[in-house]
């Protein structure tokens, strides 16, 4: 830290992602990315468009705002995109939170939402879980905080029946309520009919999980269009998530393709299906995700043991130090190849022990 840092930051903790390492192969299943290619049209849209690069690209994004507002059912201005979700989920706290509009999160969630309440100087309200990871919906309602909800929530993979958010939604009507569906492609429920009903109802996802690609950064969300006006105004004020030629167009094909994505969607849930098989079996207990990751711990594995265990053996997995979660890992879902090199190495891992 030089002596020239601004004292508003030097406490900050900033966000660890999964880990990038170069020093060897591994089996990555540390950051939840997708083990599939994008699609061959978000290749072909995205080397295309490289040609241009020498032109600032459409700063209204109005394309791929147009295609996603046709896939989500809703207007274009009802809709804006950003670099990654992550990037929405700071406009989000810098448009809709300050003193008078404190936040509030799960306990247990993406570590993400802290970190960027500490950037932006809001005071933020951590809500702990149930015993089983479970959130309850009572305890998030007339809060008068800015709500910031994963669905299905990460790292526990566990989604909220809509009734419930809509409960939250509705009785939360001075504040926003922000819905992180960045997993919801993978088998939960979306939330996105229910922004028509209320104007105070804001759906973030994101191209990084399911549409595979992670490496471009990109996100968007969808909600009543005073409050997408709001994000927008704070958005070209920075200027720093305008989306680039190259991803925009990646973006793009990918929606044309929308086939390809729903197809490994499903993939993922049958692996996810082969791997938790195959966990429970060896003696994991797993959470009920619903998600592109499980969630597990071992009775007789302490684990972060296990984390570095599998790291030696060119696995990796996310372990996080919550107290929480500190016996659990992690586990983002891959090919049904990915899942059985896993269970083969788990299987090494546990005989050793006997
Ligand atoms: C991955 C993830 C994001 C961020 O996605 P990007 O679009 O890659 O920035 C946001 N929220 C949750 C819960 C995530 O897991």
């Amino acid at each position: 830290m030089s002596r020239f840092f601004s004292a508003k930051y030097k406490s900050l903790m900033p966000y660890v992602p999964g880990e990038q390492p170069r020093d060897r192969k591994y089996l990555k299943l540390n950051a939840n990315e997708s083990p599939f290619p994008p699609s061959p049209r978000a290749v072909e849209y995205a080397s295309e468009a490289s040609n241009l690069l020498n032109l600032y690209p459409d700063p209204d994004c109005t394309g791929l705002t147009t295609r996603i507002a046709e896939l989500c059912d809703v207007a274009p201005e009802e809709v804006l995109v950003a670099g990654g979700s992550a990037a929405i989920l700071n406009l989000a706290f810098m448009a809709f939170c300050d003193r008078y509009h404190p936040a509030a999160f799960p306990e247990v969630t993406c570590g993400l939402y802290r970190v960027l309440a500490e950037l932006n100087g809001v005071p933020f309200k951590e809500i702990p879980l149930e015993e089983d990871f479970t959130i309850r919906a009572e305890e998030y309602m007339a809060l008068g905080r800015t709500l910031f909800i994963a669905n299905p929530n990460d790292p526990t993979g566990l989604a909220m029946p809509i009734p419930d958010l809509e409960g939250i939604v509705r009785r939360t009507p001075d504040n926003v309520v922000v819905i992180d569906e960045a997993y919801v492609g993978f088998g939960a429920t979306s939330c996105l009919p229910l922004i028509h009903r209320y104007g105070n109802l804001l759906v973030t996802r994101t191209f990084s999980k399911s549409w595979s690609l992670a490496g471009a950064r990109l996100g968007f969300c969808v909600g009543n269009p005073d409050l997408i006006e709001d994000l927008r105004r704070v958005k070209d004020s920075i200027n720093l998530c305008s989306i680039d030629r190259v991803t925009m167009a990646a973006g793009l094909g990918a929606l044309s393709d929308v086939e390809y994505t729903t197809n490994n969607c499903r993939l993922i849930r049958e692996s996810r299906r082969f791997a938790a098989d195959g966990l429970a079996l060896l003696g994991f207990d797993l959470t009920d995700s619903v998600a592109n990751f499980l969630l597990a711990r071992h009775p007789r594995v302490d684990g972060r043991a296990l984390y570095l265990k599998l790291r030696e053996k060119g696995v990796l997995v996310r372990h996080f130090d919550h107290p929480a979660l500190a016996q659990y890992n992690r586990i983002t879902v891959g090919s049904l190849e990915d899942m059985q090199q896993l269970l083969k190495v788990l299987k090494e891992i546990l005989g050793e022990d006997e």
